[in-house]
């Protein structure tokens, strides 16, 4: 499949709609408008590429919904060259946003079949991730932290305490934090021990796969 005008019509055409929603990040914008999000789906779903919706992709998991990808990518507030950390690579497409960004990522998946066919798509449109790993987000990557940014792109019915640690102080986590409904929420690491939590809105995303021995913090 390539990237054609009528993609790239459908791309500014999605773009408004994802500003009247809420995305104003010039440089959030600009990414998604360079991304063929058709590249990261099933040809059969091409057409549902450029609308703002959610798709099934492999293992009953989904790409997430663009403003969705908008929105969380905006409240990381990137800086180019920052080490981000991102939980449930799945498609590869919101790794792929927070590369245009000039983030330096590292980003995991528990689901085998996504890891390894995301694993080759990548490189082939031209987005190379500095790590990507086969594993539980729930652990986070403590022998490359501190991460600038943590993003999390499942459901999480807590807030995992390994994922704290490993944010730089003054850094940024954006998850979405619940059951069946999240609410989207931003974590500031204040101090070593201090932390500030904003609850921003309602969310819906597929659930972050527990271990039983989890700790949490609220
Ligand atoms: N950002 C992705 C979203 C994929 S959906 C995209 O736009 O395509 C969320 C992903 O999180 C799924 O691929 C799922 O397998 C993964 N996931 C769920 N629990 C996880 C865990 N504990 N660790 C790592 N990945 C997990």
């Amino acid at each position: 499949m390539k990237d054609t005008f009528k993609h790239q019509g459908l791309r500014n055409r999605l773009i408004q709609v994802l500003q009247e929603k809420g995305v104003t990040d010039h440089a959030v914008l600009s990414a998604i408008k360079e991304i063929p999000r058709h590249l990261y789906m099933d040809p059969s779903f091409e057409q549902y590429a450029y609308q703002d919706v959610a798709f099934p992709i492999a293992a009953e998991q989904t790409i997430s919904q663009p403003y969705t990808v908008g929105f969380q990518s905006q409240l990381l507030e990137i800086k180019p060259g920052e080490k981000v950390l991102e939980i449930g690579t799945g498609s590869g497409y919101q790794t792929s946003v927070l590369i245009r960004l000039g983030a330096v990522v590292y980003t995991i998946e528990r689901q085998q079949e996504l890891y390894k066919k995301t694993q080759l798509l990548l490189p082939k449109l031209g987005y190379k991730p500095k790590y990507m790993y086969f594993g539980d987000g729930y652990k986070g990557l403590p022998q490359f932290a501190p991460f600038d940014k943590i993003i999390v792109t499942c459901g999480a019915p807590i807030i995992p305490r390994a994922l704290l640690a490993q944010l730089k102080i003054g850094g940024r986590m954006v998850i979405p934090v619940g059951d069946a409904q999240q609410m989207m929420t931003l974590i500031t690491r204040n101090s070593a021990k201090e932390f500030d939590k904003q609850i921003i809105e309602e969310c819906a995303f597929v659930p972050m796969l527990t271990d039983k021995s989890l700790k949490s913090f609220s």
